[in-house]
């Protein structure tokens, strides 16, 4: 309870302002003394005492005042324990913001947590701008993101794998024989939420199958039962873990990753290809390296004058038609993937997909010539069935790649992590910051309208 202005803007509770002043380099210098009923009893035995033994100046720390340091210089008073039965002898005043043998206030603490829970910056900025030590607004971060990370799962329906390296790689030269070896190689394994509002759901450490069926059967049974699409990079290594912890769900593959392939076969054909027919590497000026560009495109986004170009240029001779003949393979798979209901606005059938793959499948062997088409169809069929469940589907790992951006930003942001719980933390706080952003009035499940390919203009 206050009885005075200055309190009032001050607004510690049990701290009455007695004088306030400018200090010295731009500071605020404010006196208080303590006017809290409870400080006067005794906290061994609750005897209210009267009998002052001494009386003390504390400076503990406190929040700016517009941006100016608050020198707080709080009057504080030891008294005598009146009852001659009680062992503590003598006790000082505290009041509930200011903790006993706490040298900062609560709400400096919690401002110093928020601010790197909620605005993204580090631990070492906060205690900056706070006046305080990086373990104190360390361990007012850790104290809040706790309260938010431990709360239990909610159930997930499509589940999103993905990995990324836990610092750099550390290295050794044997001394004798000159090879390297891998001293430490770390990596965190990502388990994301697709499709709902929880971001990141949590690490393991390592990115083996084990690793990542560790997590997984940490996970209730129920959580477990609950999840139907599990969506993976083209990466062996969790399928194996997901089909041994979730046998239930269905395994999809990016799509994206599945495009990537295709196009790094055709790049693969195009470099083997000029380096047969020139003896060197492709140079500027080589038409083949003109439409190195458009190759990597999307069939359907080029104009006439550039398909026009590559169909000139790729046709003069064999070497030009084994180029096509890959980037021809590229886009019958493309074919295949292209039925995916955002594109459509329908949800393919089953068949219609494999369908497609058959006629990619058909048109590399036909030209089984070129080795990359024969990788590349190999690739393929043995992820048939999860790139068919990818398109029927129409699950990606987008939200996956996105948050896993966020969390190597974390990680450079900190200039590497020493300590993987540590950096766990910091990065599933940031993986769910947004999701915490989200207005009240905002559309609690994103749902994705079908609306097909939009009209060419041209
Ligand atoms: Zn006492």
């Amino acid at each position: 309870m206050f009885h005075d202005t200055a309190s009032v803007l001050f607004g510690v509770e049990g701290l009455q302002v007695t004088d306030a002043d400018e200090g010295a380099d731009g500071t605020v210098e404010v006196w208080a003394v303590t006017d809290y009923r409870a400080a006067a009893a005794c906290p061994g035995c609750g005897t209210v005492s009267g009998r002052v033994h001494e009386t003390v100046v504390t400076r503990p720390r406190d929040v700016r005042r517009a941006g100016d340091v608050v020198d707080l210089r709080w009057v504080k008073v030891r008294r005598k324990c009146e009852n001659p039965q009680c062992p503590r002898k003598t006790f000082t005043e505290w009041v509930p913001a200011v903790p006993p043998r706490c040298r900062v206030t609560a709400r400096l603490r919690e401002q110093a947590g928020h601010e790197v829970t909620e605005r993204g910056i580090t631990p070492a900025e906060a205690a900056r701008h706070a006046g305080i030590s990086w373990p104190s607004a360390h361990d007012a971060f850790a104290a809040a993101a706790d309260r938010l990370l431990d709360r239990p799962a909610v159930p997930v329906r499509h589940l999103g794998i993905d990995e990324h390296r836990r610092g750099r790689a550390r290295f050794a030269v044997d001394a004798q024989t000159g090879e390297y070896t891998v001293l430490a190689d770390r990596w965190h394994t990502c388990f994301f939420d697709l499709d709902g509002q929880q971001g990141l759901l949590g690490q393991g450490q390592g990115r083996t199958a084990d690793d990542a069926a560790y997590w997984l059967a940490g996970a209730v049974p129920a959580w477990r039962d609950a999840v139907q699409v599990v969506c993976i990079d083209m990466c062996s290594i969790y399928a194996a873990a997901v089909r041994r912890m979730l046998p239930c769900a269905v395994l999809a593959v990016d799509l994206f990753h599945v495009v990537q392939l295709a196009v790094k076969a055709v790049g693969d054909v195009r470099r083997r290809v000029v380096r047969a027919r020139y003896g060197r590497r492709g140079r500027s000026g080589d038409p083949e390296y003109g439409i190195k560009g458009l190759l990597v495109r999307n069939l359907e986004h080029l104009t006439g004058a550039q398909f026009t170009k590559i169909i000139d240029t790729l046709d003069r001779d064999r070497y030009g038609q084994e180029i096509a003949a890959a980037w021809i393979g590229k886009e019958k798979l493309r074919d295949a993937l292209n039925l995916r209901a955002r594109l459509t606005g329908s949800t393919p059938c089953e068949r219609q997909v494999r369908d497609r793959l058959f006629s990619f499948y058909d048109w590399c062997a036909q030209h089984d010539d070129i080795p990359e088409l024969i990788t590349l169809a190999a690739t393929i069929s043995r992820w048939e069935d999860e790139i068919v469940a990818a398109v029927l589907t129409g699950i990606t790992n987008a939200t996956s790649e996105s948050l896993n951006r966020l969390a190597k930003l974390e990680a450079r942001l900190a200039y590497g992590f020493r300590n993987p719980l540590n950096q766990q933390r910091r990065v599933r706080i940031a993986c769910t910051r947004g999701y915490r952003r989200q207005s009240p009035t905002a559309t609690k499940n994103r749902t994705r309208t079908v609306t097909g390919r939009k009209p060419d203009p041209g």
